[in-house]
């Protein structure tokens, strides 16, 4: 979950190295390192906290001379977030540095061999493992040495290795954690992430896994687990420099946040043709459809609330029951999946630890994989039968939204080219690709009519905790709007169905308790309205958020949050857009760091 990178070439590389750290920041960040080659030695940093303090103490990298190197910025996993811990770890004879991203799994019994063998550790990583190991191979091979410590790792690794009788020279290894080789003109890259790359070049190598690769200034190449040299294909990025910096907004959670019209945009447009949808990347024929009984969603967080929310929509218009499943859960409960369940799994980043398990554990009982996910090449989207890409760029913040966003809309465009093809829907199907294509617009009016926010957070900021209830779609929006309120502003937020307060939540319920009552789904209204007048008999506070103009809503409620009078289907979109900035004020109010919120990291690539 940690970010790596590694550089070779004729620049020093402690500068590139400590850039391509502070953009995988988002990745982890509780301590962080690099080691640079010079003169036959390598030379180590290394920090706890942020990639600031590591360019404080190397002089913007001028105190680490060299041109070959690797880094680090590490989301723990073994061992407290210490200087000690924190990467780049040496073996014992000082020739090689190891990055590491991932968990070894079997680490004890390798560090029992290792001490009994006479090593030395420094650290309570997992991690130190792989250095000792390269050191006990290496016979003056440094492929070698990487081909068997490989092969005595379980678990998932993404490695970047130097050694110091190869001056000009990074090893990287892929298994089961991202890892993407960067090819330039006079020098040579690896990184967790395409973010670290761009400004440098645009042409890149996917690795996959069980593969290494070698880089010198002027050389890329990826071996088999074995050894065997393969022939990799160079991909082009499409992604501009821009995309992935600030753009003058003071958190990339705000600018992610105002993207969301043009991100939502670039995921509908292109699926749309002739009035209907389209997918070229989903080759699935009206048979096939037919022989679908069942569809099974399943994700983590975010993604798994996408889901959720999309669950109404496709049984609505689909007709096909859908369950939704915790990718965590899934894998673990032996599940009843056969060959006649569409698996949809869902990741911006493509490389969720869990849900990958899951999706693995579905295809060998049969289930076709549809993916759904942010970052092309990923292994989620290698390893799916069909996958769709949401086009909603670099998402950097921790917290997602146009990730969440871009999700839910290509459920609905599912959901549409699914009762198009099967006849199910009562409505017409030229008026629910209408509604699809102005949703862009409503995202942008949901933005510019709720300016009020900023003094609501003002308000609600210091309260203890917050609830969300909601009915229908309004209920999987509320368990978003929750999550994004407990991840960024650490305010304790919970979400309820609304129907189901009477059943024990409203005993929390007293004087001045803000409730968030979410009210965009005309079918459960006035049923909402009840639990409104519910709660504020007991003393709540309520700010409601519904369509605007909603006077039965205005005259229950306290404060308000808008929406505009979208198609109700389609709705639940637009409704996290409020609720996405409610967070963002709240966090900024609690002086929270809100694009790296404590504990939390973007991609969870371990379990
Ligand atoms: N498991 C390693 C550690 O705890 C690497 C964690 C990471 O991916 O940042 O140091």
């Amino acid at each position: 979950m940690c970010g790596i990178v590694g550089y070779t070439g004729v620049q020093g590389a402690a500068p590139i190295l400590l850039e391509g750290l502070r953009k995988l920041e988002y990745r982890g960040y509780d301590s962080a390192g690099i080691a640079v080659m010079y003169d036959c030695r390598i030379l180590v940093s290394k920090v706890t906290g942020r990639i600031v303090n590591l360019c404080e103490k190397t002089q913007n990298g001028a105190a680490v001379p060299g041109t070959t190197g690797i880094g680090h910025t590490r989301w723990a996993t073994h061992g407290a977030p210490t200087e000690k811990n924190a990467h780049p770890h040496l073996s014992n004879d000082g020739r090689f540095a190891v990055v590491h991203n991932g968990i070894i799994e079997n680490y004890r019994a390798l560090r029992e061999e290792l001490i009994g063998k006479g090593y030395v550790f420094e650290s309570e990583t997992d991690t130190e493992v792989i250095v000792h190991l390269m050191e006990m191979y290496y016979h003056g091979d440094v492929k070698e040495a990487l081909i068997r410590t490989s092969d005595r790792l379980h678990g998932s690794y993404a490695l970047g290795v130097i050694c110091s009788e190869e001056p000009g020279k990074i090893y990287a290894v892929r298994e089961a954690s991202p890892l993407i080789l960067g090819v330039g003109i006079q020098g040579n890259y690896f990184a967790s992430d395409v973010t670290a790359l761009v400004s440098h070049t645009r042409n890149v190598i996917y690795l996959d896994d069980g593969e290494f690769a070698e880089l010198s200034e002027n050389s890329v190449t990826v071996y088999d687990c074995l050894g065997k040299p393969l022939s990799k294909k160079i991909a082009r990025i499409n992604w501009d420099v821009q995309a992935a910096e600030k753009g003058g907004y003071e958190h990339f959670m705000l600018k992610e946040i105002m993207e969301q019209p043009g991100a939502v945009k670039a995921t509908i447009t292109p699926r749309i043709r002739d009035g209907r949808v389209h997918f070229e990347e989903l080759q699935i024929s009206d048979e096939e459809l037919r022989q679908i009984r069942r569809i099974v969603i399943t994700a983590c967080g975010s993604a798994y609330y996408a889901g959720c929310s999309g669950k109404y929509v496709l049984e609505k218009l689909v007709r096909i029951p859908v369950d939704v499943e915790l990718a965590s859960e899934l894998r673990y409960k032996d599940p009843l999946i056969d060959e006649h369940t569409l698996l949809i799994v869902i990741s911006q980043s493509g490389e969720t630890a869990d849900t990958i398990a899951a999706l693995k554990e579905c295809q060998q009982r049969g289930a076709k994989a549809l993916a759904i996910v942010n970052v092309v090449g990923s292994t989620i989207a290698q390893l799916a039968d069909y996958t769709v890409y949401t086009w909603a760029g670099p998402e950097i913040a921790v917290a997602t939204t146009k990730g969440f966003t871009t999700q839910l809309s290509v459920l609905y465009l599912l959901a549409v080219l699914f009762a198009d093809r099967l006849g199910t829907c009562e409505e017409s199907i030229p008026e629910l690709v209408s509604a699809l294509q102005k949703l862009p617009m409503y995202i942008q009016q949901a933005i510019d009519m709720n300016h009020r926010i900023p003094q609501l957070a003002e308000k609600y900021h210091g309260s203890r905790s917050l609830f969300f209830i909601g009915r229908n779609t309004d209920y999987a929006i509320a368990l978003e709007g929750a999550l994004k309120m407990k991840e960024i502003s650490y305010l304790h937020a919970e979400a309820y169905a609304a129907g189901e307060l009477k059943h024990g939540t409203i005993a929390l319920i007293e004087d001045h308790q803000p409730v968030i009552a979410l009210c965009c789904n005309p079918s459960v209204m006035e049923k909402t309205i009840n639990n409104i007048i519910e709660v504020k008999a007991r003393g709540a506070e309520v700010l409601a958020l519904t369509f605007r103009n909603n006077q039965k809503i205005i005259s229950a409620a306290d404060d308000f949050l808008f929406i505009p009078n979208a198609n109700p289907v389609f709705a639940a979109v637009i409704e996290i857009i409020p609720l996405q900035l409610l967070a963002y004020y709240t966090a900024k109010e609690n002086k929270c760091d809100i694009d790296k919120p404590r504990n939390l990291a973007k991609s969870v690539t371990v379990e």
